[in-house]
């Protein structure tokens, strides 16, 4: 391995980075980089019986549980669920976090997207890509010395411009370590989401039948993922390795990141 990656995934909401990213990260886990996730909130509006101090607390331990079967850190930043605001104190919090970490490659969300704290966490890092470098602001933190590569996670929506998929990768061989990690947010994918998306009667009661509708369900959308990013599996894999992915992740990159060569995306995708 030429370079030892450090890769940060900045989601809103604890689960966010596991959904658009988790095979990825096994992906660089299993190759030796560094993968740190980052939840810009804590969480705590996600369930529809639980208090917000409690249901904090879980999610809390739901990422935990993640770092445990993954290797991935992870950071919850202490602001309220449904509450993420692109202001000052919570921009210097999140640069402060990435200095820390000093990234090569930083994974977020787009900022049109149908959560408010998908958006805000999209705008936060947007905001603080050119500031991380910046000596005089949020000075009690060393700024970086380069610029990271950034890039959005796939989204469907259309409005007022689609998500172009500049790179789809192949998660056929992590997917397992994917839903596992997800399968650790049992408070949002055998509660909140099925109530809130009202498909409670969907659930099965076994555990282990959960286990297997949340594979199902996560195979399905990750399947969409490939097909709908077939063309760029093709030209990453060949037409015969490209037609025959199963599952993938797509990135877009974002151009106030470092943009890279052709050579450079060999180091920085090694997959
Ligand atoms: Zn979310």
């Amino acid at each position: 391995m030429s370079k030892k990656l450090k890769v940060i995934a900045i989601g809103a909401h604890p689960d966010d980075c596991e959904y658009c990213f988790g095979g990825s990260a096994a992906k660089y886990i299993q190759m030796g980089h560094e993968v740190c996730f980052v939840s810009a909130t804590n969480g705590n509006a996600g369930h529809q019986t639980l208090g917000r101090l409690e249901l904090a607390a879980i999610r809390a331990d739901e990422t935990k549980a993640v770092s445990a079967i993954s290797g991935v850190s992870y950071v919850v930043l202490d602001n309220d669920d449904g509450n993420l605001t692109d202001d000052l104190e919570t921009r210097d919090e999140l640069i402060a976090v990435i200095r820390r970490f000093n990234p090569d490659m930083i994974f977020t969300h787009r900022t049109n997207d149908y959560h408010t704290d998908h958006r805000h966490t999209g705008l936060l890092v947007q905001d603080a890509s050119f500031l991380l470098g910046v000596p005089l602001v949020c000075p009690s933190v060393p700024c970086m010395e380069h610029v990271p590569v950034i890039l959005s996670f796939y989204d469907a929506f259309k409005k007022p411009v689609a998500f172009q998929a500049d790179i789809a990768v192949t998660i056929d061989d992590t997917m397992d370590v994917k839903v596992r990690m997800l399968d650790c947010h049992k408070s949002q994918f055998y509660d909140w989401l099925p109530w809130i998306e009202h498909e409670s009667d969907q659930l099965p009661a076994a555990k282990d039948d959960q286990y297997r509708w949340l594979n199902d369900k996560m195979r399905c959308k990750d399947a969409a993922v490939a097909n709908c990013c077939r063309t760029k599996l093709v030209e990453r894999y060949g037409q015969d390795a490209g037609q025959q992915v199963q599952v993938a992740e797509a990135f877009e990159f974002s151009e106030y990141g470092k943009s890279l060569t052709a050579e450079e995306m060999a180091v920085y995708f090694p997959f």
